[in-house]
């Protein structure tokens, strides 16, 4: 109940001007592959299980990928490469995600991203990625105590992920970890609870076109956190 009321809340934020001209324009101003499908144009509420062990944070969602479709890492190059890493791991019901009539699940994680608006150039600034913080927060604490793994997308993610844990009362590591990929720091929520940080490289096209992340590595990565886990 939590959650469907921070979905319903998150959904109709419009807190950051610039970000909510930017998905508006972008469902209006449709890519001609696209013409025909209605678009969200709106923020981006968490995708998957309610009672996560494994939490995955992304950067914010692309303005023809989940600012389309609705959902999280659905309709885009970077959602197709984590939704097939996730079911060839156990842990996603489907290899593909194209819609949320789609019959995709997670099982036992969950996905949400530090900015819930898809921004120009997948760049939000500052004080966008501040203002958002407020709706990550708000997740984690509705799902933090089952949350025994989070995989950080990017050092965005990570950035995110370790500013989370800290303003919601827990610790993390000083001087502040490094991201990088496979990199790894343990924290502790707000009750006490041990969570550990997995950074992985981002599965943007930048990425893996350039081959600097590959699929065997990002499966490497989710592997790790899903049996740290214990899913
Ligand atoms: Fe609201 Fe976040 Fe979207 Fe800004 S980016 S309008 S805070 S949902």
């Amino acid at each position: 109940a939590r959650i469907a009321e921070l979905d319903a809340r998150i959904s109709v934020c419009r807190a950051c001007p610039r970000l909510v001209q930017w998905r508006e324009d972008s469902a209006r101003g449709k890519r001609r592959s696209f013409e025909a499908q209605p678009y969200w144009g709106r923020p981006l509420p968490g995708f998957g299980d309610t009672f996560p062990k494994l939490l995955i944070v992304g950067l914010a969602p692309a303005a023809n990928g989940g600012n389309r479709t609705g959902r999280m890492f659905t309709g885009d190059q970077a959602g197709d490469w984590l939704f097939r890493s996730l079911h060839r791991i156990g842990v996603a019901a489907k290899p593909t995600a194209e819609n949320t009539a789609d019959g995709q699940k997670l099982f036992g994680a969950r996905m949400v991203s530090a900015v819930r608006c898809a921004p120009p150039a997948n760049k939000p600034d500052i004080t966008e990625r501040d203002c958002c913080a407020q709706w990550l927060d708000a997740e984690f604490l509705a799902v933090q105590r089952w949350v025994r793994v989070i995989v950080a997308l990017g050092s965005f993610g990570w950035d995110a992920s370790l500013r989370m844990v800290r303003r919601t009362g827990g610790t993390v590591p000083t001087p502040k970890p490094k991201f990088g990929h496979g990199a790894r720091a343990e924290l502790r929520t707000a009750d006490g609870q041990a969570v550990t940080l997995l950074g992985c490289f981002h599965p943007s096209q930048q990425n893996t076109f350039t081959r600097k992340l590959t699929e065997p590595m990002l499966d490497d990565v989710l592997t790790t956190g899903r049996d740290l886990a214990g899913l």
